[in-house]
């Protein structure tokens, strides 16, 4: 059995298991895409002391780093069951099973996608997510949001620092955010609002040159030129897979605590799977060492 199994190969599951491995445990990572959520993302400016670079390279350091180390890397495996037995027993998709003294549940999210024409095609391109990562890349270009809630209001009132103008498009009615950033957002000269607006397709073809919604109200359809988009409805832990066993809140992030200890003894979680309050690479990284120290604590006391 393993010491340390780790289930998710991002930034903190990599980190996880090289500070488990670090510590001369038998350690084990399943992934079902080593690398994850960077190997979608273009140019990486955040994460510092690394003053630029790209998503699928910085996963290849990732897995340079880890295969450093005595680690058994299960790439392209998906866990779809854990239960604890004598020693915890994880079931992967394709049937096998390893048994480990310890998890560390490092599964990410995943964001939602608005699932209209020219999202696939132009995500990178002027299609993102990320305003604390993107941001910066449309400074002095018009942008739109979509989603009004409390993500979507927060990446509009940040984009109007840096970009000439935003436009915020909401389905419902009205904006669901908290009224304080509804105010702040009311404040800022260079962000208009439109609700009622039902995101028909994202233009353009090497890049985003506009969005076209339809007013549901009058079934008008409008288009407005922009060159970039920020997808806000929702960030998705990949979490289902656990249902019955660790607590989860009410939008099924793990409930973590400092040590990165979930509800069950022996059990850790890592990354933006957990109810970690911000998702960026760096506070990935930092919550998987975390967790692989909270899991050799563990087991030096059992
Ligand atoms: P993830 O990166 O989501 O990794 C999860 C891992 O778990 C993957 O290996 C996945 O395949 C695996 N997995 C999932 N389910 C299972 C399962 N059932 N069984 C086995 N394996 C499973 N952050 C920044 O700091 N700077 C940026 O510039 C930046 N830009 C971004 C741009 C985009 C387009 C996106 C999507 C995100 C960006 N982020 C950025 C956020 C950052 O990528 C995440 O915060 C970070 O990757 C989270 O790491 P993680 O290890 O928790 O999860």
């Amino acid at each position: 059995p393993y010491d340390v199994l780790v289930v998710g190969g991002g930034p903190a599951g990599s980190s996880a298991a090289i500070y488990s491995a670090r510590k001369g445990i038998r350690t084990g990572i399943v992934a079902e895409r080593f690398g994850g959520q960077i190997l979608d993302t273009l140019s990486i400016e955040n994460f510092i002391s690394v003053k630029a670079t790209e998503g699928p390279k910085l996963a290849q350091a990732l897995e340079e780093h880890v295969k450093e180390y005595d680690i058994d890397v299960m790439d392209l495996q998906r866990a779809k069951r854990l239960e604890k037995k004598d020693l915890f027993e994880l079931e992967l998709e394709n049937g096998a099973v390893l048994k480990s003294k310890t998890v560390i549940i490092s599964t990410g999210a995943r964001w939602r996608n608005i699932n209209v024409p020219g999202e696939q095609e132009l995500k990178n391109k002027g299609v993102a997510y990320c305003p604390h990562c993107d941001g910066p890349l449309f400074a002095g270009k018009d942008v739109a949001v979509i989603g009004g809630g409390n993500s979507g209001i927060e990446a509009a009132i940040d984009l109007a620092g840096i970009v000439k103008h935003v436009t915020v498009l909401e389905f419902a009615s009205e904006l669901k955010a908290d009224s304080v950033l509804q105010e702040r957002l009311n404040s800022l000269p260079n962000v208009t609002v439109v609700t009622n607006a039902a995101t028909k397709e994202i233009t353009g073809t090497d890049n985003v040159t506009g969005i076209t919604y339809t007013d549901r109200e009058t079934n008008e359809e409008h288009h407005v030129e922009l060159q970039g988009v920020f997808v806000q409805i929702g960030l998705v832990p990949n979490t289902e897979w656990l249902e019955g066993t660790v607590e989860r809140n009410r939008i099924g992030e793990i409930i973590v605590d400092k040590r990165g200890t979930t509800t069950i003894p022996g059990v850790f979680a890592a990354g933006d799977c957990t109810d970690s309050a911000y998702n960026q690479i760096i506070i990935s990284m930092g919550s998987g060492a975390t967790a692989a120290l909270g899991a050799f604590d563990y087991m030096i006391r059992n």
